[in-house]
């Protein structure tokens, strides 16, 4: 939830307030106790609801977009579990083992060029909400060793 989201839902609450008292009030002098409590609810509820629609793409997950978390080596098809330390990976998460990315490419990634990093581990409670991918992507032709 941003802060000008918050802003702009605590004036909407302020401004149902104002009427729901009103309401509230006349309902008051007509007698009727439980209509006067279930309509002073409503604005709560509407903020409520609100609020649910609006905080789904703040989670700690930092929205729906995350690493695949590739199973293998793109180059000699090794495994490479989500808890691998030796998985390297380009900016378009093209994955290599350690070996293959420090020995024949040299630290640079065949398909794009760029520069390759050791992937984050991806704790276990993560994991069974956002599972790896299980999808192999392998080079047809294997790698060729960077010449420059
Ligand atoms: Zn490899
Ligand atoms: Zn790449």
């Amino acid at each position: 939830m941003s802060k000008a989201m918050s802003t702009l839902l605590f004036r909407i609450l302020i401004f149902f307030n104002i009427f729901f008292l009103a309401s509230l009030i006349y309902v008051f002098a007509t007698m009727s106790f439980i209509l006067s409590i279930l309509i002073a609810a409503i604005p709560f509820a509407v903020i409520w609801l609100l609020l649910k629609l609006f905080s789904h793409d703040d989670q700690t997950t930092g929205g729906t977009h995350m690493l695949e978390l590739r199973p293998n080596c793109e180059c000699c098809d090794k495994n490479l579990p989500p808890d691998s330390t030796e998985a390297m990976i380009c900016t378009y998460e093209c994955t290599f083992c350690k070996d293959c990315a420090e020995h024949t490419l040299e630290g640079i990634c065949p398909n794009c060029g760029g520069n390759l990093v050791a992937r984050p581990i991806r704790t276990p409670a993560q994991l069974a909400k956002h599972p790896a991918s299980t999808q192999r992507v392998l080079k047809e032709q294997g790698c060729v060793a960077n010449t420059g």
